[in-house]
This record gives structure tokens, C-alpha cells and sequence, in this order.
């Protein structure tokens, strides 16, 4: 059953004025629950507008966004509980992280969302643990952490809301490859024990590989593949016409063989291997 469903959505920037855009043209797609989306495409195609409409961040022009079959927008006063909902971590998401120990950090969600001190306690804990944040690091001034620290103190502050749905634009963006990696791993597992759903927005065609059930392509705005994984990386010729090349096609090939997907040989047409 679908958890989360986007109805000929539209959203335009700065409607009436010159620099009217149209960033999201008709997308139409739904989610079930306990998948893990990957969303791709070109730096503005629109992926970061489309996942801001999904908690309610932003309104869409006109289409709607249901949550388990409700319109999100149907009681415009209760929005912020969609917030809690859909859990969203923005690109840089160290960049919001203000209060004056990590802990703080993570409680500030479970805090407003009035649950008790314990509750809020156990809350943080299990978030700093998905993103491994080792307790003494709970007690440190957020600024004192390492770069990749940041990110993950950042990402456990939206976990520990317990969304039904967690959304991730570009969350491993800036980092080094083992901070990708090890923050890819705990994503993973994360989805895995919570069995909920997760939406990454991402432009590596190899973290994709690695984790998504499905993927959604967007292109000028517009939603041009929606499919299996190993689907969408057998449309190579077509994904490179819209400008998306795969450049390691081994490596994805075997990322997905590994994750037990059936990928014939030669299903991914575009070799460009390295
Ligand atoms: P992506 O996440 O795929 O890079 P975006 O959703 O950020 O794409 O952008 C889609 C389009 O909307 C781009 O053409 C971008 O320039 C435009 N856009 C994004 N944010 C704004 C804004 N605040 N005002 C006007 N145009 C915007």
C-alpha cells in the first residue's frame, strides 16, 4: 500500500513576476511503505523542489501530495504535524545545527514534539546510535565536531522525530569517500531496522546502486523514468540523453549484484566501464 502519493504536482517560482520559473512540470508518482526511493537528475531538474513540497515545507502550484491517502494541505493549521511526519535533512544540514550540545541538537524535535523526558532521552539515543555518534560525543558543542560528525549529529536530529517517511537531499554531498560510505551504511541499516520509508535525492549514480529499491528521473522539471533500480540502469542510452552518464557501470553493476538484485549480463547497455 502506498504511503506517500504525488498527484500531477506543479510548482512555479515567482509566479508573475519576470523570473517566473516552472521547477516542477506534472509529477506523478507513489511510494509504498518500506521502500527506499532514489530521486536523480541534473542540478535543476527540480529535485530539491519536489522533495520540500513532500512535508508540507512548500505548497505545491497546483496537484496534490497525499500521505497515507490524506491530502497533506487538507487542514492547512495542522501542516507542522506533517513536519514531524516527513522528516526532512536539507542539503549541508550541519549548517542548522544551533544549540549548545549535540544533545540538545537531537532533542530538539522529540522536544516540540511534547513527549516526555524520557521518551525524548530514549529518542536521542537511538538516533545517535543509527548515526553513530558515540556518547561522549553527545555532551560536545556541535561545532567542535568533525566535519562528517556534523553531518550524521544533524541527520540524527531528524531520525530521532521517528518519521514514517525520512527524506535526504544530497546527504553525503562535501564529504570524503569513507565519510560516504560509512554514512551510506547507516542509512541502510536505519531503513532496514525501522522498515520505513526513505526518499534520497542524490546525483551518484553509485549511491543509488547501492541502496535504492526504485528509482524516480527527473529532467527539466519533469518525471521521465520512474522504476526498479536495475531498470533504470539498463536505460543507459536514454539516461545519457538527458545527460546522465553512468560512469562506472561495473561498479554499479556489482554494487547491485551484491544487494542479491538479478542483473542479466549485458543489461546495462551504456559500458563506459572504467
Ligand atoms: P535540483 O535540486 O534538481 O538541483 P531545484 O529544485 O533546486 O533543482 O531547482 C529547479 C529549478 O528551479 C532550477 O531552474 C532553479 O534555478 C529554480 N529555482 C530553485 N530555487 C529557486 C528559487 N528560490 N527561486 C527561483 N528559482 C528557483
Amino acid at each position: 500500500m502506498s504511503i506517500l502519493e504525488l498527484k500531477n504536482i506543479c510548482y512555479t517560482y515567482g509566479v508573475g513576476t519576470p523570473f517566473e520559473k516552472k521547477a516542477v512540470n506534472d509529477v506523478s508518482f507513489s511510494v509504498n511503505k518500506g521502500e527506499l526511493i532514489g530521486i536523480i537528475g541534473h542540478t535543476g531538474s527540480g529535485k530539491s523542489t519536489l522533495v520540500q513540497m513532500l512535508n508540507g515545507l512548500m505548497k505545491p502550484t497546483s496537484g496534490q501530495v497525499l500521505l497515507d491517502g490524506v491530502d497533506i494541505w487538507d487542514k492547512p493549521k495542522e501542516i507542522r504535524k506533517i513536519r514531524f511526519k516527513v522528516g526532512m535533512v536539507f542539503q549541508y544540514p550541519e549548517y542548522q545545527l544551533f544549540e549548545e550540545t549535540v544533545y540538545k541538537d537531537i532533542a530538539f524535535g522529540p522536544t516540540n514534539k511534547g513527549l516526555s523526558a524520557e521518551e525524548i532521552d530514549k529518542e536521542v539515543r537511538r538516533a545517535a546510535k543509527f548515526t553513530g555518534i558515540k556518547d561522549e560525543l553527545l555532551y560536545k558543542s556541535p561545532f567542535d565536531l568533525s566535519g562528517g560528525e556534523k553531518r550524521r549529529a544533524a541527520i540524527a536530529g531528524v531520525i530521532a522525530m521517528d518519521p514514517d517517511v525520512l527524506v535526504l537531499d544530497e546527504p553525503t554531498a562535501g564529504l570524503d569517500p569513507m565519510g560516504r560510505d560509512v554514512l551510506l551504511s547507516q542509512i541502510v541499516r536505519y531503513h532496514k531496522e525501522r522498515q520505513n520509508t526513505v526518499l534520497l535525492v542524490s546525483h551518484s549514480m553509485e549511491d543509488i546502486a547501492r541502496v535504492a529499491d526504485r528509482i524516480v528521473v527527473m529532467s527539466k522539471s519533469k518525471l521521465v523514468m520512474f522504476d526498479e533500480t536495475q531498470k533504470v540502469f539498463a536505460r543507459g542510452d536514454e539516461l545519457e540523453k538527458i545527460g546522465l552518464r553512468i560512469p562506472q557501470i561495473t561498479k554499479i553493476m556489482s554494487q547491485l549484484r551484491k544487494r542479491g538484485v538479478d542483473v542479466p549480463e549485458g543489461i546495462l547497455t551504456v559500458d563506459s566501464a572504467v
